[in-house]
């Protein structure tokens, strides 16, 4: 793209307090058409004459901003007066100044010194003549009402201040590409209405919002000048029903207002928050209108296409916490969480909930941008770091599950929209990865050492308690990177299939690692865990695991029905002796349910799906849960609390069991040789314990749903296959039929 104008920056300032560019210019009759082209380094709001531009929030979002910044196009025409006009942008730190990353101190100006702004207006008139206004050291620059804004520590406003000048803009430079807009613009989706205003024991005034969410408390006042509001933000309040931030850990998530003394609408510009409950720390006023109060709900576009409900009302609440955990972490980014100091692009939470993601909304447009980044910030050696984009402080590890998101990520992608362009764009990416595995460790063909989330909050150990956290799991990290390293190779080997590439040499490879796994791994019919470092002659444990079969099982790693069939065995009598309960973390869960129900215990999944008791994905529902849980029991049968520095009630990974819910419950899967659900098998499995459920997912070809509901010992199933679709039925009995696209009756 050629250069569109000159980067400009204020001459001081710009770190930390948002600054105000404006330029005054001036419109004669007769314009037909005027544009702005703009991006800044930091966030922006644009106005003219005093109005906002567009109803993007948090733009121009967050990218590998070292490498590229998306272009933001709008259409003013209609803002520009006849004669003179005021275009001003306020930029604030945001993700590229201001702090982010999880060391403390937090990590600052990891992008860039200081706030930088670029626009282009364009103007057009009836004649054909055309001007042109670009940002350069003719801009003004000051300071404006936001005296400090930052992602995690919030926002202060103080209405009563006038802008101060700090002098023309200077111009600068900023190395960053500038291309065309990718992604889904992040815009207020919703707003909420207070269900219930507290005083909590302590004496506080607290607001809940009633829903768990990502976004920011508006309000709606008019107070005395210079009155001031404090607002501060938590997901859950404690056992005693006091307001809870210690899970926050570092992230201050306070936003305060001075008040203009007219009637003013309040509400950050530049942060946003995680939250279900607000405090009023300080308020003006000794009555609380809840009317004043709205939660105002951000992420990025995305049309919703996929619904389900069933019989038990669990389950249904289950599900809606699976949306409203994609709600607030698909902000432009795919997060682990919205509230604590990190709200990063975590590579694995991403990978693991990508396909459900897919299944609830269309994501097509949010993950093509987000692998751009990826692409931009691999490694010349092939490494993926663990979030994506990546921050300037470092602290990159290369870990198995999470870094696989490279080529996870494009395959899911490619089955849910059936874009070939994108699978190709991402193809060598996934080829790098897989070879900078096949280099990382010192077997050619296994993935041994390294450091890695392993099993990551994984229930399975008997040496972690809440003073002393481990979080990696018990199975071993060896054999989880050795396990992926098989997975990636055969989705590369998938994906250079459907692109007509020559894919022998990962073919290849894919046999030598599942023979060195398998050499390593299986013996005698028996899957090893063996520990990290574990040389021929060392004791061989006796330890399973839920995660190690349900990879092996669901990696195809196992030889022959007898083998498949034993893991399966193992993998049911594990779940079965610890009561029905999984003990898996964020690798095992998401193939826990198929590993099993592909293998015959169906039922064993049901029994799974719809445990109570922690671990288990209802208990979080049973206890009051309006979005996803990080850990199984963040809040304890007790009331208490898990240890505040990883206790996040906004963590979409466990969501996860959404796809199989969909894929095997519903039984709705796409085929990868059709993909976008031009094929799909159709294979449901009923549950009397649901009584009945319906699914519905808008596809490229239309809107495929599937019902089915109990009558008596009946079974009655009702299906639609899009025009154009093709679903390859087999019902439990076993009778199968290929249905076209039309609407289905069937009853066994
Ligand atoms: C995040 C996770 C992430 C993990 C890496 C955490 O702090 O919240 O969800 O995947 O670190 O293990």
């Amino acid at each position: 793209m050629k250069k569109i104008a000159e980067w400009i920056e204020a001459p001081s300032g710009g770190d930390g307090t948002p600054i105000i560019f404006s330029r005054r210019f001036s419109a004669r009759q007769g314009l037909r058409r005027a544009q702005l082209l703009i991006t800044s380094v930091g966030l922006f709001v644009a106005e003219l004459n005093g109005r906002r531009i567009g109803d993007e929030v948090l733009a121009p979002g967050w990218t590998s901003y070292k490498t590229r910044i998306p272009l933001k196009r709008y259409d003013v025409s209609e803002g520009i007066a006849e004669g003179e006009n005021l275009l001003s942008v306020t930029v604030g730190p945001g993700w590229a100044v201001g702090a982010i990353g999880i060391a403390i101190p937090h990590p600052k100006r990891n992008y860039s010194d200081r706030v930088k702004l670029i626009a282009r207006l364009e103007l057009t008139y009836e004649d054909g003549e055309r001007e042109v206004l670009t940002t350069d050291g003719s801009w003004d620059s000051a300071e404006g009402p936001i005296r400090a804004s930052d992602i995690y520590d919030g926002e202060t406003v103080d209405l009563t201040f006038s802008p101060r000048s700090l002098g023309k803009a200077a111009v600068t430079d900023f190395p960053a590409l500038i291309t065309r807009d990718e992604g889904a613009p992040i815009r207020e989706q919703e707003r909420l209405a207070p269900v219930a205003v507290l005083t909590t024991p302590k004496g506080e005034r607290v607001i809940d919002f009633g829903q768990n969410l990502a976004g920011y408390a508006e309000i709606r006042i008019r107070g005395p000048r210079g009155g001031v509001i404090v607002v501060d933000h938590a997901e859950v309040l404690d056992s005693d029903g006091n307001f809870y931030t210690d899970n926050l850990r570092y992230a201050r998530c306070r936003n305060e207002y001075i008040l203009s003394g007219k009637e003013d609408l309040i509400k950050p510009s530049f942060t946003f928050q995680g939250f279900r409950y607000i405090r009023l720390t300080e308020y003006p006023f000794e009555h609380v209108d809840p009317s004043a109060f709205r939660a105002v709900v951000i992420h990025s576009d995305m049309k919703r296409t996929g619904h389900f409900s069933c019989g038990n009302p669990l389950v249904n609440q289950l599900y809606h916490n699976v949306i409203w955990g994609q709600k607030s972490n698909y902000i432009d980014v795919p997060t682990d969480c919205p509230q604590r100091n990190e709200r990063l692009g975590w590579t694995g939470d991403t990978q693991v909930f990508c396909r459900t993601g897919a299944l609830n909304f269309d994501v097509s447009r949010f993950f093509r941008k987000w692998l751009t980044t990826m692409r931009d910030e691999q490694r010349e050696d092939g490494a993926v770091n663990c979030y994506v984009p990546m921050i300037a402080e470092g602290h990159s590890r290369i870990s198995a599950a999470w870094a696989d998101a490279a080529c996870i990520v494009p395959f899911e992608m490619y089955l849910a929209y059936g874009d070939r362009r994108d699978l190709a764009k991402n193809f060598t990416m996934m080829k790098k990865w897989v070879d900078y595995m096949h280099g990382a460790g010192p077997e050619e063909f296994l993935w041994l050492g390294g450091l890695h989330f392993g099993d990551w909050l994984a229930q399975d150990r008997d040496d972690v308690s809440d003073d002393a956290p481990t979080y990696l799991g018990k199975t071993p990290t060896d054999l989880i990177a050795s396990a992926y390293f098989a997975y990636s190779t055969s989705l590369t080997v998938r994906a250079g299939e459907v692109l007509g590439e020559n894919v022998e040499e990962y073919r290849i490879l894919y046999k030598n690692v599942v023979s060195a796994f398998r050499a390593r791994f299986i013996r005698d019919g028996k899957l090893l865990l063996l520990p990290n470092g574990w040389k021929e002659g060392d004791a061989i444990p006796e330890d399973e695991t839920q995660t190690g079969y349900a990879l092996v099982l669901t990696f195809g790693l196992f030889e022959g029905d007898a083998e498949r069939r034993r893991f399966a065995d193992r993998l049911a009598t594990l779940v079965r002796e610890n009561g029905n309960r999984l003990t898996t973390g964020f690798v095992g869960t998401p193939y826990l349910l198929h590993a099993l129900s592909e293998n015959g215990y169906v039922s064993l999944a049901y029994d799974l799906l719809l445990q109570k008791e922690a671990p288990s994905w209802l208990y979080s529902v049973t206890r009051g849960a309006t979005t996803m849980w990080e850990h199984w029991d963040g809040i304890r049968e007790d009331g208490s609390f898990r240890n505040p520095n990883m206790n996040s009630f906004n963590h979409y990974a466990y969501g996860a069991v959404y796809d199989w819910i969909f894929g095997v419950a519903m039984g709705i899967k796409p085929c990868a040789e059709a993909p976008a659900f031009r094929e799909f098998s159709l294979a449901p499995h009923p549950d009397p314990r649901l009584g009945h459920a319906e699914t519905s997912l808008e596809t490229k070809y239309g809107r495929i749903s599937v019902r089915w509901y109990y009558k008596g010992e009946t079974v009655f199933y009702e299906f639609t296959v899009p025009e154009g679709a093709t679903a390859h039925l087999t019902l439990p009995s076993g009778y199968s039929e290929t249905l076209k696209g039309g609407t289905y009756l069937f009853a066994e």
